[in-house]
């Protein structure tokens, strides 16, 4: 298949997200992450600094990934991709309610897109980003939930942020 939009916030990009990354890879040439530049609550990593860090976890896979931001509707962006597909992850059954809505709604709005959602492996069901920052905020071990380099910039940032510094 041509081309997949994955959506999202990635703040930050997790484990779970590359293992969808990867599976969807295997599926589509080409996948366009799209980072969500004003998520609903204030992010730890700005919109730049997550998209430098998603290409950074990425850049293996060469062009078949690009990372770019998006904001408003997701339909009005896939149509200027010319996209069809949008890439989602279904964890437990709690992502299904509100991913059934999204899905529903954007098929609504323009009829042409689907949605697909992809499972992760096991060991990443219950992760998210938010769980990432609650472990790392108390001082916990996250190396299993990010990679090294994912989880030297979040435990920065949290020394930066305990010393006063405004993101
Ligand atoms: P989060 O809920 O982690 O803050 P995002 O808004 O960044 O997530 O999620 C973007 C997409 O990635 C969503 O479709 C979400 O279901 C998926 N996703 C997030 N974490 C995982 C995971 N651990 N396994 C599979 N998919 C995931």
């Amino acid at each position: 298949m041509p081309q997949a939009v994955y959506p999202g916030s990635f703040d930050p990009i997790t484990r779970g997200h590359l293992d969808l990354i990867d599976r969807g890879i295997a599926i589509f040439n080409r996948i366009i992450v799209a980072v969500l530049s004003n998520p609903k609550k204030s992010p730890l990593f700005t919109h730049q600094e997550r998209v430098e860090m998603i290409r950074d976890e990425t850049s293996r896979w060469g062009d078949r990934i690009i990372v770019e931001s998006f904001d408003g509707l997701l339909v009005e962006y896939m149509k200027t991709k010319k996209a069809n597909v949008v890439l989602r992850g279904l964890r437990a059954v709690s992502d299904f309610e509100y991913e059934l809505e999204m899905a529903l709604t954007n098929r609504q709005l323009a009829d042409e897109i689907e949605t697909v959602f992809l499972t992760p492996s096991v060991e990443y069901v219950y992760l998210r980003a938010s769980t990432v920052k609650t472990v790392a905020r108390g001082g916990g071990d996250i190396s299993p939930f990010v990679t090294p380099s994912i989880e030297k910039r979040v435990l920065q940032r949290y020394a930066e942020l305990k010393s006063g510094k405004t993101i």
